[in-house]
């Protein structure tokens, strides 16, 4: 094990000297605004021979030269400011999908309340499949770390570049985003001269005000970007302590704690991709170690075993914060409500803006019982989607179902699903696109040709 990890620091390292100089030309080749000198480096860099690293100096290249210019949808309301000095660098979860994401970094956050924010919540987009996003200018200050301290200074927002990587603080990220997110902070830590211990995750920097767990300021207020292993993306070990804790100017988070802090070997920044990450709670896994401060608010959305919907604002009125059933979802960022709520009791999800099959399905969403009907006529099962952000909205989706049966003129749906044909349980695809439940048929006689059912896995499926 030793010996090997060392080989990838080592290989890393050296990666990182053989394009140090060269990435700060290609920064200037397609950011630079003296178009002239742009020009002469831009072909200077294509004559540059790539080097035989996983990732060379023409990978570097290409990422630059495709990053897309998302700058043009940046809510005009927002003030761009020159950041005076840039120290970190920190890393995001958006937890939302793609387009949401794309949406509330550059055009705000808009609350139920009627309140909003002006966007440009963040420097850089992440997507799974590994796309990048310029949302804003690097050498502004992008709005997005909050209630921030590291080193004793505060308004982190002020002395660093945001990243969003599009997922969930509780679900794995892609390689994809992790080789291009690796290229990026190459970049930056070049263009800006910062360490690799500069590089921070949001639950790393973000503190919060007192509250009836901790009597001081205290940190755990973000689970933002937890999962990010910093290995994965090129980076050797970051900060071994938290320096505001230690000294005393915030309370420890004991979850947090543990999870950046706690001494391991020799990769101790290594956080396991996957183990017990959940946004489900459990007798382990409270609103807090979920939501941090978060797990009271408006935009924290906790969807109940039976589909019941409330948010962080509700719970203590309804059903009490001791009394959430284990495998209640914990879905963050849902800032106002606008997705077609359907029948909350209903199996057949949907898939919006705001919730991804991840949201719906959490780890399951890659089963094979886990069911999709694209809005194409499609059908395919979990096994068969690479990342829950490739799916298109308006997508259904049915969790811990097997099937199709088909209905044919031997087998009816009594046939097939006995008693329970008319439940709400059991699900329909009706050609050449319908999903319905088994309560909102009323003629079973005319079903179209090649209509199939669905049954829920716990079901008795006859022979
Ligand atoms: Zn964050």
């Amino acid at each position: 094990m030793f010996i090997p990890l060392l080989n990838v620091h080592w290989y890393t390292d050296i990666m990182k000297r053989q394009v140090r100089t060269k990435v700060i030309h290609t920064e200037n080749c397609f950011s630079g605004s003296a178009l002239v000198f742009g020009l002469v480096f831009f072909m200077a860099c294509f004559f540059v021979p790539a080097t035989g690293s996983a990732i060379n100096r023409t990978d570097y290249q290409r990422f630059q030269a495709e990053i897309i210019d998302h700058r043009h949808r940046l809510n005009r309301a927002f003030k761009k400011i020159r950041r005076a000095e840039t120290r970190y660098i920190i890393v995001h979860t958006s937890e939302l999908g793609l387009s949401a994401t794309l949406r509330v970094v550059s055009e705000g956050k808009r609350f139920s309340s009627g309140h909003s924010t002006p966007g440009g919540h963040a420097n850089y987009v992440v997507a799974r499949n590994g796309d990048t996003y310029r949302i804003l200018d690097k050498q502004f200050r992008a709005d997005h770390a909050g209630l921030s301290m590291w080193q004793g200074r505060q308004d982190i927002s002020s002395v660093s570049i945001g990243i969003e990587l599009v997922g969930y603080h509780s679900a794995p990220l892609t390689d994809q985003q992790y080789r291009s997110v690796a290229m990026l902070i190459d970049i930056l830590q070049n263009v800006y001269s910062l360490d690799d211990k500069a590089v921070l995750t949001h639950s790393q920097v973000a503190f919060g005000r007192p509250n009836p767990w901790f009597p001081k300021n205290h940190r755990g207020r973000k689970r933002c970007a937890k999962n990010f292993d910093r290995s994965r993306a090129g980076l050797g070990p970051g900060f071994a302590f938290d320096p505001d804790v230690r000294a005393e100017r915030l309370l420890s988070d004991p979850y947090l704690a543990d999870l950046f802090y706690s001494p391991k070997p020799a990769v101790a920044a290594r956080v396991p991709a996957t183990g017990p990450v959940s946004n489900l709670i459990s007798r382990k896994n409270s609103a807090w170690a979920i939501a941090g401060e978060d797990y009271s608010s408006k935009s924290t959305v906790y969807i109940l075993p039976n589909g019941r919907k409330l948010t962080g604002d509700q719970i203590d009125d309804t059903v009490g914060w001791h009394l959430l059933p284990v495998n209640t979802r914990v879905l963050l960022n849902q800032e106002t409500q606008t997705e077609k709520i359907l029948d909350p009791g209903s199996p057949v999800k949907i898939i919006t803006d705001r919730m991804t099959a991840w949201s719906h399905a959490g780890p399951a969403y890659g089963f094979d019982s886990t069911i999709y009907f694209l809005p194409s006529g499609r059908v395919y099962t979990g096994s068969f989607i690479s990342d829950w952000d490739d799916l298109p909205q308006n997508t259904r989706l049915i969790v811990g179902y097997q099937g199709p049966f088909f209905i044919t003129g031997e087998k009816t749906a009594y046939g097939i699903a006995g008693q329970k044909f008319k439940d709400r349980a059991t699900v329909y695809f009706l050609p050449p696109g319908h999903v319905k439940t088994g309560d909102k048929i009323t003629d079973f006689s005319s079903l179209p040709r090649g209509s199939r059912i669905y049954l829920p896995l716990d079901n008795l499926v006859p022979g």
